[in-house]
């Protein structure tokens, strides 16, 4: 009997992340630079000044709260070229609520992105990098897709850029996502965001570093588009 409970809450936890992206199957050399927890100012904004000056895209996983206090940042994001997607409004770990509770959290967070951008997200990173059961369900009630990632600079531990640059290098391969911060999600109140420069200086080494591999940066959606090439 507990084999077969066991076996069936495999079956389940399987299927709940059965959709889940983390890496894309191609061998072109593209990779997806993602940030999380913003926008938060000045450190967002210096990130953008970073990747136009380095000519590469990224995608923006922002935390709903945080674009409700800085839509004009937010539209920025989105006005450079970079993909504008949804962390959740309040950054609750999906775990912790049920699937009506996720929509809504969905939801909210859409609609505060589509009114400081214009652009519907398609893609949500769960918070924490859990999913909790029943995301699956919410996520395809509103068309969308969980994107975790392969390889991390761990950011919110690790402060030196170089440090943070190594992590991600060391894991880094075609089609990688990257995982970084601009912001911080355990922080509940968006103007008390503590310092996220070690991240943007680890972005600019990250950068360099991959362009001399011969990598080019597309967002998430465009990765996609090249899965199975
Ligand atoms: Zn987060």
């Amino acid at each position: 009997m507990l084999v077969v409970v066991a076996a069936l809450f495999f079956a389940y936890v399987s299927w709940s992340y059965s959709n889940t992206l983390a890496r894309v199957a191609t061998a072109e050399k593209a990779v997806a630079l993602t940030y999380d927890d913003g926008p938060n100012p000045p450190h967002t904004q210096a990130l953008l000044e970073l990747l136009e000056e380095r000519g590469a895209r990224a995608t923006f996983f922002l935390k709903g709260r945080n674009v409700e206090a800085f839509p004009e940042l937010a539209a920025q994001v989105a006005a450079a070229g970079h993909e504008v997607a949804n962390h959740s409004y309040h950054h609750h770990a999906m775990g912790s609520l049920r699937k009506a509770g996720m929509v809504a959290e969905l939801q909210r967070t859409n609609a505060l992105i589509v009114d400081a951008t214009g652009v519907e997200p398609v893609l949500f990173r769960p918070p924490f990098g859990v999913q909790g059961a029943g995301l699956k369900r919410a996520l395809e009630e509103l068309g969308m897709l969980s994107v975790l990632a392969d390889a991390s600079g761990a950011d919110w531990e690790v402060t030196d850029p170089r440090e943070v640059a190594d992590r991600v290098l060391a894991d880094v391969g075609p089609g990688s996502i990257v995982l970084l911060h601009d912001g911080h999600g355990d922080v509940d109140e968006p103007r008390e965001q503590a310092g996220r420069a070690h991240s943007v200086a680890a972005s600019a080494l990250i950068i360099d570093e991959l362009r001399s591999r011969g990598y080019r940066f597309v967002t998430v959606s465009e990765l996609l588009d090249l899965a199975g090439g």
